[in-house]
This record gives structure tokens, sequence and C-alpha cells, in this order.
């Protein structure tokens, strides 16, 4: 099957072929971490989630990594220069009043002025709530890295890139990339160094312009011994800027100058990942970074942008745990089962705009009970029946081919629900063509299964732990605490079910 993405370095839909047969190189751009992600974050990460597993569909063997940004993003850097105020310090004074409103739990980030306890805090809450969502790379934590784990390797980078002419000393000792070095700077957004002379000349007063030798030229390294976050280096003690990080991770943790997929949300093309081109060409050499660079579509909320003035800016706990506000701006109170947040994220295009709304959750909630109705007949039928099968199965072939043409999932649910309505006469086979159909989907059933994770207040770790004590009770036949610890669950929002591995805890389907 010939697999189709839209490139946006080509502003093209190109047919994706690796650059090495055995394994497809992907990085993604992932969370910053001075708040909980929002739904909208997540729209991206999923989407990178759904590249992976419709690769993996297709017999590809994806090592997938992404990056967690814990220093260095600032507050302007909608432009290239690193200006504003470093979001982990600016996050310090939020969580603070946060502490006191109990929106960050008693126990967590005891000293906030502590940007490290701050981002170990909102990275294990991304990673939780990654898994609940069935993102697969946030299971592998080698392929998670952190920015702040990293800084030697950026320190390397940003030497070799002075030593090959990309960057040099400021007047103002920081350390710029020279855009001007780098005859491709501009090609992914479209943007000519002349365009960016003029913007950045509205934007720069003159002493920021004197300090570089254009304009555009953004930051590598900045010497502030007075920054929150600070590493000595040979262009004195201070911190990394943002777009460095990205090329260094990559590299080396996917271990190739050119890699195959890039992924971010539609903000990361300027200036994010122009300046990760231009690093990571500039320090390799290599004709291309990324082969394709890939971006979703921003989410909407009701056809507006997420604000919390607009109070429609919803993290995945909000959504889960039945905080959506209705027509009358007041919390819903319907518990969504993350089966069900997972497939509204994925299943509009990711190359449109993607809109919020409760009647798109409803949606969603009822073809995942189907589907997943339709796996329970089919279990009963098939008893211990169990068959392979191939992707040349009329179902499986006409579900592939959906995706493979720029990854149309609406095109892919409008095979298989419908499928989901009859009856098979090899229940069996169904079965296996309904897994290898959720291999990529993850809905029918959702593995959000969470080996390592710790509890961060979302108590997903928690009421693992009281399905082990409602077991130990009942094994124990101390039946009245087994009650107490069912109702304890129960009222937090999960079902209780009793299986031959004991007992499980699941949120309901809508
Ligand atoms: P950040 O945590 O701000 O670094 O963003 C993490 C990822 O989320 C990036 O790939 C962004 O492009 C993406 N993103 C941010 N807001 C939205 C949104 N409303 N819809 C889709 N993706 C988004
Ligand atoms: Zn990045």
């Amino acid at each position: 099957m010939t697999i189709r993405f839209y490139n946006t370095l080509t502003n093209s839909t190109e047919e994706f072929t690796p650059v090495e047969d055995d394994c497809v190189r992907m990085y993604s751009c992932g969370p910053t971490v001075y708040d909980f992600a929002h739904i909208g974050n997540f729209r991206s990460f999923l989407f990178a989630d759904l590249i992976r597993r419709t690769l993996e569909f297709f017999g590809h063997n994806v090592h997938h990594v992404m990056n967690i940004t814990d220093v260095g993003h600032m507050t302007d850097d909608s432009n290239a220069d690193g200006g504003g105020e470093d979001k982990m310090e600016a996050a310090a004074k939020r969580v603070k009043e946060d502490k006191k409103s109990g929106k960050v739990p008693e126990g967590a980030v005891e000293n906030p002025d502590n940007p490290f306890q701050i981002a170990d805090y909102y990275t294990h809450a991304f990673l939780d709530d990654a898994k609940l969502l069935g993102i697969k790379v946030a299971f592998e934590s080698d392929n998670i890295l952190k920015a702040t784990e990293n800084i030697d390797t950026m320190q390397d980078m940003i030497s070799l890139l002075i030593d090959r002419g990309h960057a040099y000393v400021g007047a103002d000792g920081v350390v710029y990339y020279s855009v001007e070095s780098f005859s491709d700077y501009g090609q992914l957004s479209g943007n000519s160094l002349e365009e960016l002379r003029e913007g950045a000349s509205d934007r720069l007063n003159a002493s920021d312009q004197a300090n570089k030798r254009h304009p555009a030229d953004f930051m590598l390294w900045k010497a502030d011994p007075s920054h929150i976050m600070k590493w000595d280096s040979p262009w004195g003690t201070g911190y990394p800027g943002w777009h460095i990080e990205c090329s260094c991770m990559a590299r080396k943790r996917l271990g190739k100058d050119v890699i195959d997929i890039h992924t971010g949300g539609e903000d990361l093309i300027f200036p994010h990942h122009e300046c990760e081109i231009a690093q990571s060409r500039g320090a390799t050499g290599a004709e291309a970074f990324a082969r394709f660079w890939m971006h979703a579509r921003f989410l909407l909320v009701d056809g507006g942008k997420m604000s919390k003035s607009k109070g429609n800016f919803y993290t995945v706990r909000d959504v889960l745990e039945g905080r959506v506000l209705d027509e009358n701006n007041e919390p819903t109170g319907v518990q969504v089962h993350p089966a069900v947040l997972r497939l509204e994220l994925i299943k509009s295009h990711y190359r449109s705009n993607m809109n919020f709304t409760r009647k798109g959750l409803q949606d969603s909630a009822s073809i995942v009970k189907r589907l997943t109705d339709f796996r329970a007949r089919l279990e009963a039928a098939a008893g211990d029946e169990r068959v392979e099968v191939d992707l040349s199965h009329p179902i499986l072939a006409d579900f592939g081919k959906a995706l493979a043409d720029d990854l149309n999932v609406s095109g892919a649910l409008g095979v298989i629900v419908p499928w989901a309505a009859t009856t098979p006469d090899n229940p069996a086979e169904a079965l296996a063509v309904l897994d290898r159909i959720n291999s990529v989907l993850a809905i029918a059933p959702l593995d959000s299964s969470d080996g390592d994770s710790s509890d961060n207040g979302d108590g997903e770790s928690e009421i693992q732990t009281l399905c082990k004590q409602l077991d130990e009770a009942r094994a124990a036949k101390d039946y009245a605490t087994a009650d107490a610890i069912r109702d304890q669950i129960q009222a937090a929002g999960f079902e209780v079910k009793t299986t031959p591995d004991g007992t499980v805890a699941e949120r309901p389907l809508a």
C-alpha cells in the first residue's frame, strides 16, 4: 500500500518511504511543562501517535522520540529572538496561587520557587494523561527526553555551529544563530530574510538590533547568572534557547542526521521548526533534517479559541471528570471515558481545525460503545478460537486505504462503523480484524495500562492501589472493608469490575 502524507516542507502530499527500510525515525515536539497540557496540545500529540500507529499497521518499525521542554521556552517565542520571561519562571508565580486554591494538590511542588519541582510535577501529569489516552511513546521512558538533562549535548552543538560559521557571540554576549549563514532559512515557513528583517525591525529596539548581525538571528545560549535555571558554559553561566533542544535531542536519540518525520502543532512551523532545520543542517551539513514535516491544525472549542478567560480551556482531567461546560456555562458533570476523548481528538482530519463540542463527544461515545459491544459479541461467538488475518482482508484493505490517504480517519470510521453493525460469519476472523484496526485507533479497548506512573493528584494510581487493597480485603474475607473500598472507587467516578486478574476500575464510557 502506498502511504501518502502531506509535507509542510513541500506544501504537497507525497508518497512516504523511510530513509532506511528497517526503521522510521520520528520526532515530535513535546509539551512545555509549566502547566497541565490542554486538549489542544493533546490533539497534536495524538496526531503523532496516529502517524506512528498507522505506520506500524503497515508493518513499519517506528522509533518515536518526544522531548519535554523544561527550560528555555520564553513567553515571547512567537518571535525567534528568545525575548520575554522563561515560562518556567512565570509558572512559579502561578503555582503559588494554584496551591492556595487547591488546583495543585497539597504535598505536590513543595517549593514553587524551584522550577525543577514544577517541571517534574507537570512532566508526570503529562505522562499520566498521555498514557490514559494511549499515546505509545509515553510508555517508553527512553524515548522521552528532557531538555534539562541534555544541556551538554546542546553546548556541543552550539560549539559546532560556531566552528562551522553558523553562530556567533553577539555584542551582548548572547550566542546567536546567523540566519544569513544558512541559505535555506525560510524554506519551511515561506518567510524571506527581507520580510523577517522588516518584521523584526518594528519589534526590536536599536540596542537589540545592534547586538545581532541580522534582526532575525535567534538565540542559542544566553549568559544570565540571575536566570531561574542556569548552567556553566563557555559563553557564561546561563541557559539554552528553546529551539536548540529539539535539534540536539532528535539527533542524539534517533542517531541519524536525517530523520523521516518531524511533527508538531501548526504554531511551531515558525519560528521553532524553521530554526530547528537551520541548526540541524548547519551542524551536520546534511541536505535535510527531517524528510517530512507534519503539522496539526489547532483545536477550537465551540468554534472559538480556547482561552482561560472564556472558561473553555480544558485539560484532559477537566474533560474526563465532567468539567466541560454546558450552554449555561455550568460543568456538565458527565464523566468521559479516555477512549472517547481519544477518538474525539483524532477523528477530524489533522489538517483542518478541529471543533471540540459536547455533541462531538457524544458522537464519539456512541462509536466507542458500538465497537466495544461489537467486540463483546465477537468474543462471545468466537469462544477460544483465534485466527490470523493479513491486510488483504476487505475490511482491513479499505480501512488501511483511508489511513494511507494522509490519515483519513473519518474515511476509516466510515468503513468500520457500519461493519460493526453486522454479524460476521466468521467471528474469530472478525475479532482478528478488529484487533488490527484497534492497534491504530486504540479505542476498543483503549490500552492505557500504566505500569510506572506515580500519583500526581489525578487519582489514577491511587485507584489502582485501591483495587489491590480491595482484592486483599476480599482474600482475607474482610467484606466490610472490601465494600467500603469499592464505594470509594465508585465515588471517584469509576466502574468496578471483577476479572480473573483481580479488580479493575474503569471509567464509564459516557
Ligand atoms: P507547548 O506545550 O506550548 O510547547 O505545545 C505543545 C504542542 O501543542 C505543540 O506541538 C503545539 O503546537 C501544540 N498546540 C498548542 N495549542 C494547540 C491547539 N489549540 N491545538 C492543537 N495543538 C496545539
Ligand atoms: Zn521542538
